[in-house]
């Protein structure tokens, strides 16, 4: 019987996944954003790029970072 000795590592720490999420954060920076119904373009970059966002939001503008902001719209009926 063969032994793995390569474990899978599913956990990792804080620290780790906080990284990755400023990492992720970065690369959403600079850009400048439109919204073409739940689709979320970048209109700025030479190769295409872009996020969906769920219907009944709406990109409200670009952050002082480059974030887009995403904001949900109220719906009065
Ligand atoms: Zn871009």
């Amino acid at each position: 019987m063969k032994k793995n000795d390569e474990k899978i590592e599913f956990s990792i720490s804080q620290e780790e996944l906080d990284k990755k999420w400023a990492d992720a954060k970065a690369s959403m920076q600079g850009h400048s954003w439109i919204q073409q119904g739940t689709e979320i373009k970048c209109d700025s970059c030479p190769f295409p790029h872009s996020f969906y966002i769920e219907p009944g939001n709406i990109l409200k503008g670009i952050d002082e970072d480059g974030n887009p902001i995403i904001e949900a719209v109220l719906t009065q009926q």
